[in-house]
């Protein structure tokens, strides 16, 4: 009797061993067929942390590092093979241009990698629209591209970072999401580069994509998109920064009443190769200001006008000088200009591409 006991014992626990056996390698297997999204950091609040749970202003930015923002999450298993690198950890307002090249430069040779099904870049809010604008001009892939951050930081009640990480890994994971250009993944929200902007300094509904709106939106982590953008990107337009050590200065002048030329002057003296008018209104610019914009133009300084508005195109009136900056807010004009002039110095070719991209 003890015998059969004994027998039966082992078969149990012969039969727990291989079933866990079978279980673990399921879960292998489930792993390793889903898809690898690599995480780009570059710091922002999302990385940041505060010195209690209601802090959310005064906090310090990018201080936690890609390894720490994924362990956050422990949900990203379920999504993605997920792997995390360090670009820059630092806060939005310190991105400069070496810093984008440097990341534009990374996320195409990862999208180059057969293995690699998409990227996620973490990323401050204030200067993220500029950032992902970049990236959806050179990535050279219709692989997706995700860009997220979030307005609380890591210490704070109901923090939204996690959350936006989670998804912005499910949509640049999501075939579904591919050859639409650079995303921005926030508060449940997907928007095109092109046209999400943020709109509020402190809410956390602050990413608004003006005008034409959101291209989708998750629902239980499962993106649904509505629309596609017209305008072309990624692998449509002719910037490579492959070649590209550093980027052509260009300078943003915003417009106000009594406004006087020396913004201009001054920028053209420091050696700006671009000029873009945060005009009022339409991109209007004053009187005081045009002989200083004419100057800027006579010697070959490419000047944009776009609009301080928030929202809506620049029409074409002989009252004012410059390009027409399209419906680009000026932080993204000042995007397209830069990388037009690492091409070009011709007005209409320039202008020509505030039209496609
Ligand atoms: N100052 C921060 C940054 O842009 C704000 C944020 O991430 O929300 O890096």
């Amino acid at each position: 009797m003890s015998k059969y006991r004994n027998l039966f014992c082992s078969a149990l626990v012969f039969g727990f061993i291989s079933s866990g056996t079978a279980i673990a390698q399921v879960q292998n297997q489930t792993q390793t067929t889903l898809p690898h999204v690599a995480v780009l950091a570059t710091g922002g609040t999302i990385a940041g942390t505060g010195a209690s749970e209601t802090q959310t202003t005064g906090y310090k930015s990018g201080v936690l590092t890609a390894d720490v923002l994924l362990k956050s999450v422990p949900s990203l298993g379920k999504v993605a093979r997920v792997s995390g690198e360090q670009v820059s950890n630092v806060g939005s307002e310190n991105i400069t241009n070496e810093i984008l090249l440097k990341l534009a430069k990374r996320v195409n040779t990862l999208l180059a990698q057969p293995d690699i099904a998409g990227v996620v870049i973490t990323h401050g809010t204030d200067t993220l629209e500029e950032t992902a604008y970049f990236l959806n001009l050179v990535v050279k892939s219709d692989k997706p591209v995700v860009v997220t951050g979030s307005m609380r930081p890591s210490t704070a009640i109901s923090a939204d970072g996690p959350s936006n990480i989670l998804q912005a890994v499910t949509v640049a994971a999501s075939p579904t999401a591919r050859g639409r250009g650079v995303l921005i993944v926030l508060n449940d929200r997907i928007g095109s580069a092109r046209y999400t902007t943020k709109t509020n300094a402190n809410t956390l509904d602050t990413f608004k994509s003006s005008d034409d709106g959101f291209i989708g939106t998750l629902i239980d982590q499962v993106p649904h998109f509505e629309t596609a953008v017209a305008k072309l990107q990624t692998t449509q337009t002719p910037f490579d920064v492959s070649k590209l050590d550093s980027l052509p200065e260009v300078d943003i002048v915003y417009g106000h009443q009594n406004d006087g030329g020396y913004m201009y002057d001054a920028a053209v003296a420091h050696g700006a190769r671009g000029i873009v008018v945060a005009g009022v209104g339409a991109g209007s610019e004053s009187l005081l200001t045009l002989p200083s914009i004419k100057k800027a133009v006579d010697k070959g300084v490419v000047v944009v006008r776009s609009s301080r508005t928030g929202s809506g195109y620049v029409p074409e009136d002989s009252a004012y000088i410059g390009l027409l900056g399209d419906n680009l807010n000026p932080q993204k004009a000042r995007v397209l200009l830069m990388l037009a002039l690492t091409v070009t110095n011709d007005p209409a070719r320039v202008q020509e591409m505030f039209q496609q991209f």
